[in-house]
């Protein structure tokens, strides 16, 4: 999508600001000789910027105001490595509560309603991004944050919530309990706003289904705010984005080029009125389109598609790329297989050869010899690998709380 006249006059601002402040990025775009963005070819000679630049920054290396204008900071958690650290002014924290009020509002959410909201609270920024949207849109906050499911279900019970705000596996969680329990009947969910963790559609149908609810998926980062930043609207025809905030690209992840409207490739987002730690052309590893063309709900928003998962998310093997969302969709056409599954790559010394071994869950009424083996050659024939599978009961693999890290290369180790 073309960056507007708007746009461009507010990067030019941040990228003033950011120069001025002389902070991490300040040095970088002055060693550059980058001075001003005027036209869209000026805003396309400016450089992508990586989660490893902002690691470099660490601690505050990235922060673009005085200490006296910050008000809290965020943190993304850092499997590997140095953690990111986000300074965010009053300003940044009060956007980012609009923004989220607007998804809600999008997802059809009032101040009637009451939300439960069971993302984590502290250094990152899923709980509290949660509840301060919650709070701007004038909704009742449940804060539970993560775990706990017997008190979970006791305050959904008791308080009446009407939204549960969730990773899609702790929805999945709360969705067999309440049905193991036969608690459908008590509890008096209407919609679930679930985080933008990549999901499978058997895996939406079934939490959709057995709480009798809508779903919303969320979508945002850390960097880039926290999430909030968009949101499916009623008509769930993709993720609707707060253009007025931030400009979005579509790059191939391979050559940095732009792709165009409706072609798949990595997210890179330029914020553009954030104060606090402004980012131009970040580079999020998200991998979506931008839809082209209107919404059927009438939203002047452009739409991102779901997030079809991570360019860093994804597998090679006998030189065949893979990614999650390939081994999602082909668990969802096999019956009796559940949504959760989890992949490890070895190298087998005796036969000097990578092996995938894939674990999926079976409910009991299907063979679970019979189940492996069809899984298996749909694999071979639909990616072109032939996996050794092993078949579990349902259940058997953890729920996560957070986004479930599902593919496992042993291959470094
Ligand atoms: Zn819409």
């Amino acid at each position: 999508m073309q960056i507007s006249e708007k746009q461009l006059a507010l990067v030019n601002e941040r990228l003033q600001a950011i120069i001025g402040s002389d902070n991490y990025f300040g040095k970088m775009y002055r060693e550059l000789g980058i001075t001003e963005v005027k036209t869209v070819e000026d805003f396309q000679k400016l450089p992508f910027v990586d989660k490893a630049e902002l690691r470099n920054a660490y601690p505050l290396g990235i922060q673009a105001v005085p200490d006296s204008e910050i008000v809290r900071i965020h943190s993304s958690s850092g499997t590997t490595g140095k953690p990111v650290i986000i300074p965010y002014t009053a300003k940044d924290v009060d956007d980012w509560a609009t923004m989220f009020a607007r998804c809600y509002e999008t997802a059809g959410i009032t101040k009637d309603d009451r939300i439960q909201i069971t993302p984590g609270y502290g250094l990152w920024t899923a709980g509290i991004g949660f509840q301060a949207g919650c709070e701007k849109l004038g909704a009742m906050a449940i804060p539970m944050g993560p775990g706990n499911t017997e008190k979970q279900l006791q305050m959904m019970q008791d308080l009446k919530s009407t939204v549960i705000c969730a990773t899609s596996s702790y929805a999945l969680l709360l969705a067999e309990e309440i049905n193991g329990r036969g608690l459908k009947d008590k509890i008096c969910l209407k919609k679930g706003v679930i985080g933008s963790e990549r999901w499978s559609d058997k895996k939406r149908e079934y939490i959709a289904n057995e709480l009798g609810i809508e779903l919303y998926d969320i979508y945002g980062l850390t960097e880039i705010y926290g999430p909030g930043i968009g949101v499916n609207c009623k008509d769930q025809k993709g993720m609707h984005y707060w253009d007025d905030y931030l400009y979005i690209e579509i790059i191939d992840p391979v050559t940095g080029k732009n792709v165009e409207d409706g072609e798949e490739g990595e997210i890179v987002i330029t914020t553009l009125v954030k104060e606090g730690a402004p980012l131009l052309r970040f580079r999020t590893h998200d991998l979506s389109r931008i839809i082209p063309g209107e919404c059927p709900c009438g939203s002047r928003y452009p739409r991102l598609d779901v997030i079809k998962g991570r360019s860093d998310d994804m597998f090679k093997v006998h030189g065949v790329n893979m990614f999650p969302s390939q081994v999602e969709e082909l668990l969802g056409t096999v019956d009796g297989v559940s949504s959760e599954y989890k992949i490890d790559i070895a190298h087998d010394e005796e036969k000097n050869r990578d092996v995938i071994l894939l674990t999926v869950e079976a409910e009991g009424r299907v063979s679970f010899d019979r189940t492996g083996a069809l899984i298996q050659s749909a694999f071979k024939s639909k990616i072109g690998v032939t996996p050794k599978v092993t078949v579990v009961p349902v259940g058997t693999l953890p729920r996560s709380e957070k986004k479930t890290k599902r593919v496992f290369d042993h291959r470094d180790e």
